[in-house]
């Protein structure tokens, strides 16, 4: 098994009112060339957590972070309007919040954060701050939402 570091979350980017199933999604990725879906978990708008790349394996959703982390998708982040929205379903809520619990029971030294968490920090700060959002995925402030699940 590698070494997980961190829990990086994602949106698939799409309009809560479009459908973007998980074959849809495999497929798409698949079509760039990759070996499988990028993500190791996808979480369609009525709650089913779908299985994507193997644990052991890294994933393909965060350049750089790939190697030591666990990447997690719900479908959806973008309102009627194409615009950044937290647009998940309470069946996804609830079995995003199972799934990161069972993680973090697994991996207790793992942090977990958005992928916007993990832009690049442009002044130098320290603090990733909205200005520096590379984009906005995954919509929620990740780290607020879950502070529960701190590392142990
Ligand atoms: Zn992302």
């Amino acid at each position: 098994m590698r070494t997980i570091n961190k829990i990086i979350l994602h949106c698939s980017a799409t309009r809560v009112d479009q459908n973007y199933s998980f074959q849809q999604c495999r497929a798409d990725h698949r079509s760039k060339g990759w070996s499988d879906i990028g993500y190791h978990y996808y979480i369609t708008r009525d709650g089913l957590q779908h299985i994507g790349r193997p644990l052991w394996q890294s994933g393909a959703h965060c350049r750089g972070h790939n190697r030591d982390s666990i990447g997690i998708c719900y479908e959806g982040g973008l309102d009627e309007h194409g615009r950044a929205a937290d647009t998940r379903t309470e069946p996804q809520r609830d079995t995003l919040h199972r799934l990161l619990a069972a993680l973090h029971m697994r991996f207790p030294q793992a942090v977990l954060l958005g992928h916007r968490d993990l832009s690049p920090d442009l002044d130098g700060d320290g603090r990733i701050t909205p200005a520096e959002w590379a984009k906005q995925c995954p919509c929620f402030d990740v780290r607020t939402e879950y502070a529960d699940l701190e590392p142990f």
